[in-house]
């Protein structure tokens, strides 16, 4: 699944890293959000599924509070190990820019389906039930949007 990823990156080059040494925890799953000033600044927001990071890029900064959609681009699974990662991605390299973590913790699963996701955030930043739905249009397929859910 890090095939892509993998193939985008000369590691040689890049401070990232390779993945592939992570062990499985039996902890909580983890999730990262990293703001990401590449040539458009966004914010990369990854969960932790099945030994990798699904990972989306959304183009504004994660809503705190309910009421506020995001658009949330589907991007190439991400090691676990890019969790740590902060840093200065070299010029001319995929991704080219600063990143740094902007918010991370642990989350629990409450959905996950082909289009439709919803997880309970803890971190800093952001706390509680979050949903990530497919759209079907645009983005190749890959646009997917990403909200608070209000609570009733
Ligand atoms: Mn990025």
């Amino acid at each position: 699944m890090l095939e892509e990823y993998e193939k985008k990156r000369d590691f040689e080059k890049t401070p990232e890293p390779p993945g592939g040494g992570s062990k499985k925890g039996s902890k909580k799953p983890i999730f990262v959000i990293q703001k990401h000033d590449a040539s458009t600044l966004h914010y990369d927001f990854r969960l932790e599924v099945d030994g990798v990071l699904k990972s989306w890029a959304v183009p504004k900064e994660p809503p705190k509070k309910a009421g506020i959609k995001r658009l949330a681009i589907l991007t190439e699974d991400h090691p676990l190990e890019y969790a740590d990662f902060e840093g200065e991605i070299p010029e001319g390299e995929y991704g080219a820019g600063k990143v740094e973590i902007w918010d991370r913790g642990t989350f629990e699963l409450r959905k996950y389906e082909e289009k439709e996701i919803i997880v309970t955030l803890e971190g800093k930043e952001l706390q509680g039930d979050y949903v990530l739905i497919r759209t079907k249009y645009g983005n190749e397929g890959k646009g997917w949007l990403f909200f608070k859910k209000k609570t009733d």
